[in-house]
């Protein structure tokens, strides 16, 4: 057992689990690994078991994927964790990464959206990135800016 990386045993909030979390039912890693089709390393691993409304795979009660992570590193406790594939059935542990929260907030820089709060798209002409005190970045929507400037004009002149 490889054990849950030491990034996650330092991040803040970590509490050591037991090798399995217990659970209602337990787990039987035979019986967990039958239903996923195992392929190489890079490639993603179909979890052939229930699938919820949102297309995860679930597992008594939990995760497939997390199920997959635990039995393979250990339990990463309150964090989650994140499918880097984005292939929501996926339970090929070499796919996942625990979200420890700062990583979280990294990731939302790195990721900026694509839309503004009321759809707009925000393409390069249409955004504005600004940088808050705090060393957040903002994805502003000229597209809603302009709005709000006919507004506040046509208020002005009522
Ligand atoms: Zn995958
Ligand atoms: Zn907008």
């Amino acid at each position: 057992m490889a054990g849950v990386p030491d990034s996650v045993r330092s991040a803040p909030g970590y509490v050591p689990q037991r090798k399995i979390s217990p659970t209602q039912r337990p787990f039987v890693p035979a019986n967990f690994w039958a239903k996923v089709e195992r392929r190489s390393t890079g490639d993603c691993w179909p979890w052939r078991g229930h699938i919820d409304k949102a297309g995860y795979g679930k597992w008594l009660g939990r995760s497939a994927h997390r199920w997959a992570y635990i039995d393979t590193h250990g339990d990463p406790g309150p964090f989650p964790l994140n499918l880097l594939c984005r292939n929501r059935a996926c339970v090929n542990p070499a796919h996942l990464e625990v979200v420890t929260a700062k990583v979280n907030r990294d990731r939302r820089v790195l990721t900026p959206r694509t839309h503004c709060r009321h759809g707009h798209e925000l393409t390069d002409d249409n955004v504005k990135i600004e940088t808050t005190k705090a060393g957040h970045t903002l994805h502003r929507c000229w597209t809603c800016r302009r709005e709000q400037l006919k507004k506040a004009d046509a208020n002005r002149w009522r």
